[in-house]
């Protein structure tokens, strides 16, 4: 039996000593791993690349499905509010995370022009007027045609997808 939590941190590791920054993830179904990763961020510039993300696609390709119902999801630390909502819209049975944001603070720190380690998840519980990233709301009553057409096409249902029971 592997142990998953010792893989994503040697992953990581790994990662470091590459060059890389200090997170992984490895995703578990039916006791094997199905895909893994470790942040890209510095190796390829792009801001998305972090483990969860990478991970949750090569596992999805994998399957051919949006949805991670029947996985367990290992990450090195708790993960940022862009790789939370990726773990919410993939629904995998559980995520597993080795340590937390207080934990690795004093060593290592990920701040950008709108928000601090400490102040992320604040900023995304603020109403969009109060944000640091500045956001406009610019009504278009065309805009909102384009899901009447998508409801139209998918025969007046609503529903994009819904999650297998898992
Ligand atoms: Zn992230």
């Amino acid at each position: 039996m592997v142990d998953f939590a010792q893989r994503t941190i040697d992953l990581a590791r790994q990662n470091v000593a590459e060059g890389g920054r200090p997170f992984a993830t490895v995703i578990v179904k039916d006791g094997e791993i199905l895909a893994e990763s470790a942040n890209k961020v510095a190796q390829t510039n792009d801001p998305t690349a972090h483990a969860e993300i990478l991970a949750i696609r090569e596992a999805c390709t994998k399957l051919g499905t949006e949805h991670l119902v029947g996985t367990t999801i290992y990450v090195l630390a708790h993960p940022c509010p862009m790789c939370l909502g990726s773990l919410y819209y993939c629904s995998p049975d559980e995520v597993v995370f080795l340590t937390t944001r207080d934990a690795y603070e004093p060593h290592y720190v990920d701040d950008r022009k709108y928000f601090e380690l400490a102040t992320f998840y604040e900023e995304f519980a603020k109403d969009w007027r109060h944000r640091r990233l500045p956001m406009r709301y610019q009504p278009r009553a065309t805009a909102v045609d384009v899901y009447r057409f998508w409801q139209e096409r998918n025969g007046g249902q609503r529903t994009a997808t819904v999650a297998p029971p898992g």
